[in-house]
């Protein structure tokens, strides 16, 4: 990531919507938002399906469901946050995958610009890449502060995507009971 090239940015930026970047509560935002692009885009240049290694030999074939993950993200079409809960799914083949791994591979996802669809897919594909269970299944519900804050103004309003993979695209029923433990049926 390249720091001056931010922080000469975030100075133009200010100077365009007509503020003083030189006052006091100001002079050092540009070197602050620099800092935290790496906090927040530091997912970009990690592989998300390379956090999924720690896997546990099973013989079970009931879905594994973990809810509620909680994520922020950065819409790449207006540069605001969008934040919610990913709810990952899958149908184990042989192995199992550690649980909090999940969470570190949505994290990856979600430290990128992002749209919530396109999140959506990059989290399915790591799962299914990684360690080939026989169904994925992944649900995001997001909430966008470009809804909130402009355009439309609606907060509260949920935005849910959905991708299947394997048995759940192939098997509707399957992925509607999954959808009701989600809370979502
Ligand atoms: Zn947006």
């Amino acid at each position: 990531m390249d720091i001056d090239k931010i922080e000469a940015a975030v100075r133009l930026f200010l100077e365009g919507i007509g503020e003083d970047g030189s006052r006091p509560g100001l002079a050092e935002t540009p070197e602050r938002v620099a800092r935290m692009c790496s906090e927040l885009f530091g997912g970009m240049g990690e592989n998300p399906a390379s956090v999924l290694c720690k896997l546990f030999p099973s013989e079970d074939r009931e879905p594994v469901l973990v809810r509620d993950i909680d994520f922020q993200s950065v819409c790449e079409h207006h540069l605001l946050p969008f934040f919610g809960k990913v709810h990952i799914a899958y149908v184990p083949d042989g192995e199992v995958v550690g649980l909090s791994k999940l969470v570190r591979c949505v994290g990856i996802c979600a430290r990128r610009l992002q749209i919530q669809e396109q999140m959506t897919v990059q989290i399915a594909d790591a799962v299914l890449s990684a360690f080939h269970p026989s169904g994925v299944m992944v649900v995001v519900e997001a909430e966008h502060m470009c809804m909130t804050m402009r355009g439309v103004r609606k907060p509260g309003t949920k935005t849910v995507t959905f991708q299947t993979r394997g048995v759940f695209a192939e098997r509707p029923e399957l992925a509607d009971r999954m959808l009701a433990r989600m809370g979502l049926g």
